[in-house]
């Protein structure tokens, strides 16, 4: 090896190539150019690197260019900007719809814009830090419920009532370091019963979770107030929105100082997301079909053998390593057998809960996921793992 620096080595990989079910990068170890199967990319649908998507592109570029020249309520919104929150609104159900740079600044925006002094955030533990960022900087009293732990939301609810002008339930349909869920239903009720409004990190639920892939609420046939979302994950790109009832939304654009004071998501980008969008929409039965299927197979294949963090309910497999163990060796097998998966230890999660997170793609074939079974089940066997 050249260098044993394990930061170097697993994390900032360099990739010279699309990312795609395989990628190839620059090994740190060796300096050479290596081909990797990709387990670690949240892009869970594949889309951004299809033959479909660039001509597609190309058209919009040609006709409204690739960037602004300022925040949308001045100058910075397009005919391809509105179509874009016009179709995230559809497939979010509601009837407002507004497009940040990211989902982190959308979760900014949305808790900075929504809340008072006056209000109360209560989040559940393993909320995104955006949304932990959203609370600090809006400066709204907040409290956390342990995660899924919908006894203690309740307590909280009856607790804080009286004292607040508005409560807000805040809470994630699928949790990205684990792979679980949310009880959705179960939230909704509280919320209904104790008059409290419901926020939604759909991150990583659109595209990916429901029938229709259209995220928690579908897959849980409920409804929410606020729903975050991200073009980051299963659409491959980058860019966030808020969805909400229209006048919520119109409130926002002119509250949230992230969306009235940045400015907008580049032409470029939105050409590239509706992009997607279309090519989703022509092939979205297949594309959930596969990760479906390979998340059963993985299950089948691996239950009596590792110890999942949760029940893989959609396109994350999170494994647990025992905290004896190093990490870091455990991803260098991996990283030697050309599978590139993410290890997340400490600080993004307790000393104690190390993990192998691996993302599902829709373009992995059933003989990437027999390899990666395969791997998987060698390295647990070689260093005794479960
Ligand atoms: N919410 C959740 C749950 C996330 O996992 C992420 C991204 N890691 C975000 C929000 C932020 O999204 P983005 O990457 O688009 O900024």
């Amino acid at each position: 090896y050249i260098n044993e620096d394990p930061v170097r080595d697993f994390y900032m990989r360099e990739i010279v190539s699309p990312v795609t079910r395989d990628v190839e990068i620059l090994d740190n170890q060796t300096l050479e150019q290596k081909k990797m199967l990709m387990f670690g990319s949240n892009g869970y649908l594949d889309l951004a690197n299809n033959d479909e998507v660039w001509p597609s592109i190309q058209e919009k570029v040609n006709k409204y260019g690739i960037g602004l020249g300022g925040p949308p309520l001045l100058n910075g919104y397009t005919t391809l900007h509105k179509k874009l929150e016009t179709k995230v609104a559809q497939l979010k159900n509601k009837t407002g719809a507004m497009l940040f740079s990211s989902g982190y600044t959308a979760n900014l925006g949305l808790i900075t814009g929504l809340t008072t002094k006056k209000d109360l955030v209560i989040f559940d533990e393993y909320s995104h830090a955006s949304l932990v960022d959203g609370i600090k900087l809006s400066q709204v009293k907040s409290r956390f419920f342990t995660h899924n732990n919908m006894e203690m939301l309740e307590e909280l609810l009856i607790e804080n009532k009286p004292k607040f002008r508005n409560i807000f339930i805040a809470f994630e349909s699928l949790y990205s370091m684990d792979g679980d869920t949310a009880p959705l239903n179960k939230i909704v009720e509280l919320a209904k019963k104790y008059g409290a409004y419901t926020i939604l990190d759909d991150c990583h639920a659109t595209g990916v979770m429901g029938e229709k892939g259209t995220g928690g609420c579908e897959a849980f046939s409920t409804s929410v107030d606020f729903i975050v979302g991200s073009f980051s994950k299963a659409f491959s790109m980058t860019g966030g929105f808020i969805c909400a009832d229209e006048s919520y939304i119109d409130y926002l654009r002119v509250f949230s100082r992230q969306y009235m004071f940045s400015t907008s998501m580049p032409t470029l980008f939105v050409a590239g997301i509706l992009s997607v969008l279309e090519s989703y929409e022509k092939n979205k039965v297949a594309l959930l079909k596969r990760i479906k299927s390979h998340r059963e197979y993985i299950m089948q294949e691996l239950k009596q053998k590792v110890t999942f963090a949760a029940i893989p309910e959609a396109s994350i497999v999170v494994l647990r390593v025992p905290s004896k163990m190093d990490i870091t060796v455990i991803n260098k097998e991996f990283h030697s057998r050309n599978i590139f998966v993410n290890s997340i230890h400490y600080p993004a999660v307790p000393i104690d809960e190390q993990r192998i997170r691996i993302s599902l793609m829709a373009s992995h074939t059933s003989e990437d996921i027999a390899y990666l079974v395969k791997n998987i089940k060698e390295i647990w066997l070689k260093y005794n793992l479960n």
